[in-house]
């Protein structure tokens, strides 16, 4: 274990799945010092197969960490310590002695592993899997995914079985190319994404690993979210910096919301929405089909969260620019949808591919409904927007229902959060705040905190709270009877758009 000093700069790396980025901030100021980002190559080798290059996801990030300190005129050396977060479910299998790859990272957008899911669903895991994993039988996550490489590429289950291969997400493939290649481990909020790890337990599950026959010996070893993890090579960095924090983006954008009580909930609007809500120190099972994940697990303890998806949200507003050609420009919607006071009775849902949480209806398509006479551009791209608010509220009802908590406010971020018509329409349909913080990077401002606290710069969540700076609250303005009218109108317009696809 090595020093660590009390203060200085944190950077955090955030490996997206379009881009990786490198943010540096300044643990005093908590303010941000540079950003550099590197766009990353998408491979589509087949209808709805999604991958990535694994060399290029570390060398785009490390670019990014080399470029970010020199243009903030900062060695290496002095920045303190490093937190990851990652995109989530994407994984790499690859050779433990020459460290190459045995395929692309397989990306978590990736359909290829539905037939193995379908393979699990008739063979009746359903149950156990939920129960024992907080999440519902999908290609999108891990863990099908690396048994579709055991499956396909020659000699790969021999290879893994005589633990000559490794396998990981995004976060284990860093630390092991950071630590030329002496460390591999896995944070347990990204473990809670692969289908293979127990949330009851915190531990990887033998019945899940039999299930899907992968050798427990490929699997990284566990560590907590916040707290020494390893140290950088000196030969791949020029440098030994710490490694104190790590989260999948959702959680790590939870906690750099600082929603750290049961109830506490963040919503971020980019193509889709991701909401999640503190449950505190149980995992809540959900009768909605949300997922239970594990928010963070720190000083031992394991806090939880539900999570829901909305597909799309942010979306929408593209397709009314680039296919609909009805606006300009996203922040065009926004002054459209104020010019006036309603839809006129519009209700657009935009279920293009389907309908998640709490409908779960993939045959669902989207409609327009209430179309009159009368009916204008501006009515129906506000019906676009008030549409990303209610498909919010749906899902955020079925955590409140899951949880037996009431939600009291609503912190959020991403790119259409800068919407003030979105944000006060949310206050309205939820009655609740609806607060936007200062630094809307709250992914790397997530890694950051738990690096920090991590490495003992930051005493602990109450501190960083403190951290957690207002930039604009939106406070609901609208009458019961009226917010409660238009919701139930929502409704009878989703119940019109399912099953409308033949299958
Ligand atoms: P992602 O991380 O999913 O790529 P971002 O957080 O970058 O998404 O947000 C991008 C989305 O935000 C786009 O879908 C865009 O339509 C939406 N958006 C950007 N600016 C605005 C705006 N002013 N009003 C409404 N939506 C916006």
């Amino acid at each position: 274990m090595c020093a660590v000093r009390a203060q200085g700069r944190i950077a955090a790396l955030d490996q997206g799945t379009t881009s990786s980025r490198a943010v540096v901030f300044d643990s005093e100021t908590v303010k941000i010092e540079c950003i550099k980002n590197h766009q990353l190559t998408q491979y589509y080798p087949h209808p709805a197969w999604v991958e990535q290059d694994p060399q290029e996801i570390w060398r785009t990030q490390l670019d990014s960490l080399t470029e970010a300190c020199e243009s903030a005129g900062l060695p290496l050396q002095s920045i303190a310590c490093l937190g990851i977060t990652n995109q989530r479910e994407t994984v790499v299998v690859w050779d433990k002695k020459t460290g190459k790859p045995v395929y692309n990272a397989i990306v978590w957008q990736c359909r290829r592993s539905a037939g193995i899911c379908r393979q699990l669903m008739e063979n009746g895991y359903e149950d156990v899997i939920r129960e024992k994993t907080g999440l519902i039988i999908d290609a999108y996550f891990s863990g099908t995914k690396i048994k579709w490489i055991l499956d396909n590429v020659p000699g790969a289950r021999e290879r893994a079985k005589k633990g000559e291969l490794l396998a990981g997400t995004v976060d284990s493939w860093l630390v092991w190319k950071l630590t030329g290649g002496a460390v591999h481990i896995t944070d347990y909020t990204n473990a809670s994404r692969t289908l293979l790890f127990n949330i009851n337990t915190l531990d990887w599950d033998d019945e899940l690993l039999a299930m899907l026959d992968i050798p427990r010996c490929m699997l990284p070893s566990l560590v907590q979210s916040s707290g020494f993890i390893a140290e950088t090579s000196q030969e791949v960095l020029g440098a030994r910096i710490p490694i104190c924090g790590i989260a999948g983006d959702q959680q790590a954008a939870l906690f750099g919301q600082a929603c750290f009580e049961p109830g506490s909930v963040k919503n971020t609007y980019g193509t889709g929405c991701f909401i999640l809500m503190n449950t505190g120190d149980k995992p809540v099972v959900s009768k909605n089909r949300l997922l239970s994940t594990i928010a963070w697990v720190i000083g031992g303890k394991a806090e939880y969260a539900l999570e829901g998806s909305v597909f799309n949200a942010g979306s929408a507003i593209q397709w009314l620019r680039d296919e609909l050609r009805l606006i300009g420009s996203a922040p065009e919607s926004d002054a459209l949808a104020e010019t006036v006071p309603d839809t006129g009775g519009v209700y657009v849902v935009p279920a293009f591919t389907g309908l998640g949480a709490p409908y779960w209806d993939m045959y669902a398509r989207g409609t327009i409904t209430g179309l009159t006479r009368g009916t204008r551009k501006e009515h129906f791209v506000r019906a676009v927007l008030e549409a990303i608010a209610y498909q919010s509220r749906d899902v955020m009802e079925a955590m409140e229902a899951d949880s037996g908590i009431r939600i009291k406010e609503l912190k959020v971020d991403g790119g259409a959060s800068v919407s003030r018509f979105l944000m006060q329409f949310q206050a309205d349909m939820m009655n609740v705040a609806v607060k936007k913080p200062e630094i809307t990077e709250t992914t790397a401002m997530g890694a950051a905190f738990l690096a920090g606290m991590g490495a003992g710069i930051w005493s602990g969540q109450d501190e960083i709270a403190a951290k957690w700076k207002l930039s604009r609250e939106y406070s609901p303005s609208m009458d019961a009877s009226i917010r409660e009218g238009l919701y139930e109108s929502w409704k009878r317009a989703v119940e019109r758009s399912l099953g409308w696809e033949r299958v």
